[in-house]
């Protein structure tokens, strides 16, 4: 199957705005195809960027049957546009797909659809320091019905706006509340899953330590409210005596993030040593209260790496590295970020030009 292309009038085709929001602008156009079950996928099109009309009766808005992505592209050096490990993004999303009971999309004409997509919208591509073209695939059930039961008909689309850097100024540090009362996400679940009832279902939470002015949550695991999980978006690294990183094991209930395993395949070659574990949320304070743990960081594809300056837990706040950033946490940021802009050298073969 092809991509059929639409474009705009070039008169009437914009380009990135010097000022923008991120996730509230968007480039003029999007990819759309239909499936159902009796044709499969069909009409792969990219069109401008529209509004969709669904029925209120849509499977989506009642069942939360709803997967989506979310990756960049970025303006490197000599002008070119570079995506970074976007295969690995498709591949998760097939897997949240079957989590879902939702149809797997054709691995290469999703990324096809990403590359025409955003080389159609090339001006989209910010080119300010640690900006990117932000890009949201996502696939939604559309049968109207509300019978339960896996729909019988979807969209998948892909949509894009502008990101500004994440740290205006530099890298600084977040605080981060360990939920004590509340989950995310239990083994056996759909945590592992990129799917938006995730997030339904931590807003509650989210809002309320934003009012103790805390900007994330940090989850525990949901059987014993003992072992960590992850950030609100990223997944958690703690660095110990600055040379070794730990983070979490996947349990079955964490999101695994491409920028996590990013790190877990960069940092050796950089002369760290990683560990994947079960992270006991009290050895962790006591670490951090004895200084052993000299460095915490959350990492995605939002922020990259996002230092960890506070943590507070059960009523008492640990203070890491006097909440300044720190050097792990830059040299890891500049190594990644050098790798997506083009500035370092792509050893692993993570990059895809466009
Ligand atoms: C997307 C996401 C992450 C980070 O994944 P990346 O692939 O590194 O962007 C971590 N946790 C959750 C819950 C997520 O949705």
């Amino acid at each position: 199957m092809s991509i059929k292309i639409k474009p705009l009038n070039p008169e009437k085709r914009q380009s990135c705005p010097e000022e923008f929001s991120f996730g509230v602008t968007f480039s003029d156009h999007m990819f759309t195809q239909n499936f159902e079950k009796d044709k499969g996928w069909h009409d792969a099109l990219i069109s401008p960027y529209h509004s969709l009309m669904l029925a209120p009766s849509a499977a989506v808005f009642h069942y939360s049957q709803e997967i989506f992505e979310g990756l960049k592209a970025y303006r490197n050096s000599d002008g070119g546009i570079n995506l970074f490990r976007p295969e690995e993004n498709v591949k998760r999303f097939n897997r949240s797909a079957k989590r879902m009971v939702m149809p797997e999309v054709d691995k290469s004409l999703h990324l096809e659809a990403i590359k025409k997509l955003v080389n159609l919208d090339q001006n989209w591509v910010p080119d300010q320091d640690g900006s990117s073209l932000y890009i949201r695939p996502t696939m939604i059930a559309t049968s109207p019905k509300l019978g339960l039961g896996a729909s019988s008909s979807y969209i998948h689309f892909i949509i894009a706006g502008p990101a500004g850097s994440y740290f205006k100024e530099g890298l600084s540090p977040i605080s981060v509340y360990v939920a004590d009362e509340y989950r995310r996400a239990v083994k056996g679940g759909v945590g592992e899953a990129k799917t938006g009832g995730n997030y339904a279902a931590s807003l509650y939470a989210s809002e309320d330590v934003i009012k103790l002015g805390y900007s994330q949550v940090l989850w525990l695991d949901a059987v014993e409210g003992r072992f960590i999980e992850e950030v609100g978006a990223m997944n958690i690294c703690f660095v110990y005596e600055g040379k070794q990183i730990s983070t979490p094991a996947l349990s079955g209930s964490i999101l695994p993030g491409i920028t996590r395993d990013s790190i877990l395949k960069l940092a050796p070659t950089l002369g760290y040593e990683v560990t994947e574990q079960r992270l006991d949320i009290e050895q962790i304070l006591a670490d951090i209260d004895s200084g052993k743990i000299t460095e915490v960081f959350g990492c995605g594809t939002a922020a990259v790496i996002s230092p960890v300056g506070k943590l507070s837990f059960k009523g008492k706040e640990y203070v890491i590295n006097n909440n300044q950033t720190g050097a792990v946490s830059k040299h890891l940021y500049d190594e990644l970020t050098g790798i997506q802009y083009g500035t370092r050298e792509d050893k692993f073969g993570w990059i895809q030009s466009i």
